[in-house]
């Protein structure tokens, strides 16, 4: 068994049914959650837009590989955007202490460090998890 760290995020329509239903289906898919952040408010980041974003993290037991949790994750991202492109969107942050470098799937997401709505809701349920690459706990890596 290993633990995944998603990151989720929604700008669009009813934005806590969104998560809601996206860990419910997470939950079904990849496996049992263990932890999960409160729903965090925060302001469009590397685009311009009226609509403000609700972020989570979600640390889930799993049997899956990476990449079969990427194609279920990009499936529910397409279940819950029938409606428009980009309703919800899931990064994978962290598997156990995985360094992968495909050109489909890079965990640690690349970015995670650099953006406060994906660490302030993961510090809230993994600050003392320690990145693989970067070899400190997530809380010191954020001082947000
Ligand atoms: P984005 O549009 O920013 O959500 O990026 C989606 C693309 O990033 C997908 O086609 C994935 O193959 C790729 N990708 C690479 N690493 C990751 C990751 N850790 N989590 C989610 N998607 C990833």
């Amino acid at each position: 068994m290993a633990t995944v760290y998603l990151g989720l995020g929604t700008n669009l329509g009813n934005k806590e049914a969104n998560l809601r239903t996206a860990i419910y289906k997470l939950q079904e898919r990849i496996g049992k959650q263990v932890s999960l952040s409160s729903f965090y408010e925060t302001a469009p980041w590397g685009f311009e837009s009226d609509h403000s974003f609700l972020n989570a993290a979600i640390g889930l037991e799993t049997s899956l590989s990476p990449i079969e949790i990427l194609h279920i994750t990009q499936e529910i991202e397409k279940e819950l955007g029938s409606y428009s492109d980009r309703l919800i969107d899931i990064d994978i942050l962290l598997y156990d202490t995985l360094v992968l470098q495909t050109p489909e799937l890079t965990i640690p997401h690349p970015l995670m460090t650099e953006r406060d709505f994906v660490m302030k809701p993961l510090i809230e349920i993994a600050g003392n998890v320690i990145h693989p690459t970067r070899e400190k706990t997530l809380s010191e890596l954020y001082q947000g």
